[in-house]
Order: structure tokens, then sequence, then C-alpha cells
């Protein structure tokens, strides 16, 4: 592994710290992380560059430049992340570049339909922070999440999608004929058809501490953060695919590996659950369930862990935590926009909508698409839609599913 070219300089307990690492991880950005609470050489240092007052977090970049208490507008500006679109109105507007959205793109952009991307962090979705996808056809050996990721941008890019980023939803409305879409940061773009690709993420498990110590011991992503783990001891809080898959990968860099199940079996796969229990750095606990993160003033040290079987409680004691206990969609932004979500709020789409769409404005005349949402002309593909399977391959197939049906629907409107 080659040394980061960025250096984080902070505490664990300042949030502001934790906000400039959460964007560096979303956005694939490896950093190297100093807490200046345990280095007096580089409190030294920060005081230095920040005239004698400490400010953290204090960020040093390759070429030595460095910015004290970055707003992500300047931290993404000085890593060259683009976030100006450079019009105002597109054919098709995908939100969301993972996957789905961006294999929907290549493929509408080849049609010559004019397609901008809008990406909240880093493109890829979820599948850019998974180790290893091994299932993805025409790869033999597997292939990173990070190249699966750049190599999807790089097509897209070929075929001239327009990638913005750095870019939150708040939300989509109509003006006209035409959909809007608006920035957290207040711009506007309008489309004559959308696309929501905005996948999910990882649910959280809301026992008291978790918050307290995220990013300093508690975490999300085995990639971004499992290197910190050299030689420690991590528990895994979860028994789907991801707790297994993720256990398998921090056992590169963590000396043991617990897994805490709530249930009485795994739901991985066969072949995955087989590769855990064969494992000799992995210890598989079930009926665990974590009641609370607990450390000192800036660190976890310990999970409180409930024996459902016994009845008993302990202290677990771990170096850091990773949570995969599900997903939740990310759609809050279409809530109240007029398109129909289900009880978890994945979004409905073609034979999921109430009585196929029949009641719904916009349909008399037609039927909706497969992957069409109850708003005539917005669609949705991967996994932010109920019904979708979860997996890499089927989010591309999705998309390039939408993007056709989309090809479509511009032609007759
Ligand atoms: P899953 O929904 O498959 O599993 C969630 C796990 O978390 C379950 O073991 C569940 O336990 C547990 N859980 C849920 N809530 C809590 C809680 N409050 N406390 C403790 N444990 C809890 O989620 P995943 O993230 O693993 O996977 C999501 C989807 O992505 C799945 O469809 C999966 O198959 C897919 N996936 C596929 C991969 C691949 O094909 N290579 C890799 C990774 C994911 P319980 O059983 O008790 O409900």
């Amino acid at each position: 592994m080659t040394e980061p070219k960025i250096t984080v300089y902070g505490t664990y307990s300042c949030p502001a710290c934790r906000n400039s690492k959460m964007f560096l991880g979303e956005h694939q950005i490896p950093y190297r992380w100093v807490s200046i609470d345990d280095d007096a050489e580089a409190e030294r240092f920060v005081m230095e560059k920040t005239g004698g007052r400490r400010t953290i977090p204090t960020i040093v970049f390759e070429d030595g430049s460095f910015l004290v208490q970055p707003s992500v507008a300047e931290l993404a500006a000085q890593l060259g992340l683009k976030t100006e679109a450079s019009r105002s109105h597109y054919d098709l507007i995908v939100i969301g570049g993972g996957p789905a959205g961006l294999t929907a793109a290549l493929y509408t952009a080849r049609e010559a339909i004019d397609t901008l991307v809008i990406e909240r962090a880093a493109f890829g979705g979820q599948a850019a922070g998974t180790e290893r996808v091994d299932n993805m056809p025409g790869f033999p050996d597997g292939v990173t999440g990070t190249e699966l990721s750049q190599r999807l941008r790089r097509q897209a890019e070929r075929f001239g999608v327009e990638l913005l980023q750095v870019h939150e939803i708040a939300g989509i409305s109509r003006r006209d004929d035409l959909h809007a879409v608006r920035t957290s940061s207040g711009g506007e773009y309008t489309a004559r058809s959308l696309l929501i690709a905005t996948g999910s993420h990882y649910r959280r498990l809301g026992a008291p501490g978790e918050t307290d110590y995220l990013g300093a011991g508690v975490h999300f992503c085995a990639t971004c953060d499992g290197p910190f783990y050299k030689g420690k001891h991590v528990a895994v809080i979860g028994g789907g695919n991801s707790a297994a898959e993720e256990s398998l990968f921090l056992t590169k860099f963590a000396d043991h590996v617990t897994i805490l199940v709530r249930g009485k079996e795994l739901r991985a796969t066969h072949l995955i659950q087989e590769e855990v229990f064969n494992h000799p750095s992995i210890e598989v606990r079930f009926q665990a369930q974590v009641k609370a993160f607990l450390g000192s003033s800036s660190r976890l040290t310990h999970l409180k862990v409930l024996d459902a079987r016994t009845g008993r409680e302990e202290n677990l004691e771990v170096d850091g935590v990773f949570v995969f206990i599900g997903l939740i969609p990310n759609t809050r932004f279409l809530e109240g926009r007029g398109v129909l979500l289900d009880p978890w709020g994945f979004v409905l789409t073609g034979h999921d909508l109430p009585e196929q769409g029949r009641n719904i404005v916009g349909y008399k005349l037609r039927p909706p698409y497969m992957l069409e949402t109850s708003l005539p002309g917005v669609f949705a593909a991967g996994d932010v839609r109920k019904g979708s399977t979860k997996q890499v391959v089927s989010a591309a197939g999705e998309g390039a599913a939408a993007a056709l049906a989309i090809r479509d629907y511009l032609k007759r409107r």
C-alpha cells in the first residue's frame, strides 16, 4: 500500500475533523490521520501553521499547501473535484453516480442524449467502498471496488457524460413541462427526464455511544478505515453478506475479528459462511447483542454485549468496530415530492406502483415503464428501488434498462 499523500491533523473529539475525515473517506481519497493529542511534535507543527492557535483540522496536501478548518467547498476545490455544471438544462439528469447511474449515463450519452450525473460523494457508490467485487461478469479474478468505479467513470466520460460532484440533492419538483433538481448549495438544474440512482447506505445500530465514537473507533466502511487496525482486535456487528465479506477483508489488517450476530445464524451466502467459519482469525458469536459503545473521552475501547442465551452482559475490549446491519435507501430528498416509496423508503416503480399506475394522472394514456416511478418521466434503478437485488451487476443492468426506457420516453414526448 502506498503512503497517503494527504495528512489530516486533529483530535478525536473535534467534530470538524470528523467531517473532513468523512469527506475524504466518502471520496475514496486516502489520508494519514495524526491525533495532535497523542503527538507533541504534530501539535507544534499545527501551531506553527495556524499562527500559534492550534486550529484543527489542519490538512496538508502533497505539494505542501495546507487548509485550516476548510469548508466542504474549499476541500473540494483543493482536490480538483468538479462542482459546477456547464449548463443549467439537460435531456436527462441522473441523480447518483454508482454502477446504476453511471451505466445508464453511458448508455444515454452514447445515444446523444444530453446527460448530467450529479453525485454527492465519490463515483462508484457503495461498490467503490468494497474491497473486492468477485462476482462481476467479465472479471474472472475479481476487481477492486475502486478500480471498477474508476473504469465506469472513465467509460461514462468517454461517451460525453457530464459529471458533477459534491452536491447533495435537496429536492426535485416540476418546472412547467420539466423536472427541476435543487442542490443543497442552492443550485438548480432542469431536465426533460430524471433517473434516481442514489443507492443506499449502511444502517446504524442506534445504541448509546455509536455517534460519539464515529470515526474514533466506530466505522461503516472497512476499505476506508480497516488499514488503521493493523495488528488490532476489531468487532463486526451484523450477520449478512456485508458483515461476513468485510470481516474477511479486515483480517488483512486486524489480528483478530469478532463477529457479533444478534440471531442464531449467519445470513450470508453459503460459500462466504464457509470462508468465515474456517478463518483462523475470525470468531463468530451468535445471539450477541451490542447494547452500548463505551470508551474514554476520545476513543472507543469497549462494547457492552448482551449474551441473549445466558442473559449475561460483558464489556468486550476492542480497538474498533464496524457496523454492517443492513441498508437504508437514500431517498430522503424524495419525501413529499410525489415519488411513491415503500414503508422502508425504497422507490416504487412499474408493476409495484399501486394498481400498476392506472390511477395515476399521466398514466391514463400509457402504462408506466418497468423502471418508471409514480412521477411520469422520473425513473429509478439500482439499490434505491424496491425489489432490487443489491448486486452490482443487476444495478448496472437496471441502469441500462432504464436508459433504454428513457430514450423511448424522450422520443415520444
Ligand atoms: P442484510 O439485510 O443482508 O443483513 C443484515 C444483518 O444485520 C442481518 O444479519 C441482521 O440480523 C443484522 N441486523 C439488522 N439489524 C440489526 C440490529 N439492530 N442489531 C444487530 N444486527 C442487526 O444486510 P447486508 O448489508 O449484509 O446486505 C445488504 C444486501 O446487499 C443484501 O441483499 C446482500 O445479499 C447484498 N450484498 C451482496 C454481496 C455480494 O453478493 N457479494 C456483498 C454484500 C452485500 P437478523 O438476521 O437477525 O435480522
